[in-house]
């Protein structure tokens, strides 16, 4: 039934949706919290509330990276989705610290929280939300090709794990009465969030120290450059660096030095058109080079049929 709705959102409203329903996931989860002061329910609602912040940083980030590059930023603005994941890494320490705070105040007070079935049945809303919405996410993820609503209901699912755990630590903690349980489990949580964090801030250094595109696109980039390169005689010291949805691309084409600057051109053209077709977002720029300057070894493109 609701699963039909992965059928028919569009991507905005996918994305749209994703911040409703964290901010609703959120609000039931500081509720389940203030009714009862576990720390268990509090780590749970800082998970969310990352979640939350995260999607609205990444959104405007995202909108940043779009802009066109301008004389201050002639490259474009993609890096701009990396500082979004820092400050989301920065966030996530923050929170997991608040976390482990709390956890510790609580076993060393002996202050107890007051569970109540209510405040679980109020939680479990959360979960079943959270659970809905991550496979409505995975199914349009699949549908429309979107690998980053994929790795949203991916995240979303193992959000849904953590606080499965938690609601079921909490009912043991309801029927045997062991209340160290509770800061236990929300230490347990502050674990999970910086193991998350730190996940995403690795990713977003990579981003920011220009890591090499992916083997899979390099062996895209280089079946290309054999196939439509003809005329070259070499191509060597390719690199490419990855820029957020961009990739930048530059090499040497060796050339017989007697060739013309046009009939050069018309190679690198060629070649710019093509790798650019086969990866969109990608950016070519190439250095001609006479065939005195040939390396040792070098990609060397199918020449061209003789007509
Ligand atoms: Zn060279
Ligand atoms: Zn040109």
């Amino acid at each position: 039934m609701s699963l039909d709705l992965s059928t028919r959102l569009s991507a905005s409203q996918i994305a749209g949706g994703t911040i409703v329903v964290s901010l609703l996931v959120l609000a039931l989860k500081l509720g389940a919290w203030a009714l009862t002061d576990s720390v268990a329910l509090f780590s749970d609602a800082m998970e969310s509330l990352v979640n939350v912040s995260a999607a609205v940083l990444a959104w405007f980030a995202i909108r940043y990276a779009e802009r066109p590059a301008d004389d201050g930023h002639p490259f474009g603005h993609h890096k701009a989705e990396y500082f979004s994941a820092v400050i989301e890494g920065i966030m996530i320490i923050l929170a997991a610290a608040l976390i482990v705070h709390q956890a510790i105040s609580a076993l060393t007070s002996g202050a107890m929280a007051n569970l109540t079935p209510v405040a679980l049945v109020v939680n479990a809303a959360a979960l079943a939300i959270n659970l809905l919405w991550a496979q409505i996410l995975l199914r349009s993820g699949l549908r429309l090709k979107s690998p980053a609503f994929e790795a949203g209901g991916r995240h979303l699912m193992s959000d849904v794990w953590t606080s499965a755990g938690v609601m079921g630590g909490l009912i043991l903690v309801l029927v045997t009465g062991w209340t160290v349980l509770d800061p236990i489990l929300a230490l347990l949580v502050a674990v999970n969030i910086l193991r998350e964090g730190l996940h995403v801030v690795s990713d977003s250094v990579d981003g920011l120290m220009d890591k090499a595109a992916s083997d899979e696109e390099q062996d895209k980039i280089r079946a290309v450059i054999l196939g439509s390169g003809g005329g070259a005689l070499q191509i060597h010291d390719i690199k490419t660096r990855r820029a957020g949805k961009a990739i930048f691309v530059e090499f040497h084409m060796v050339v017989d030095g007697a060739m013309t600057v046009a009939q050069s051109h018309d190679i690198c053209d060629r070649l710019e058109h093509e790798i650019e077709a086969t990866l969109p977002g990608v950016h070519v720029t190439i250095h001609v080079e006479p065939d005195h300057k040939l390396e040792d070894s070098g990609l060397e493109p199918t020449p061209p049929a003789p007509r």
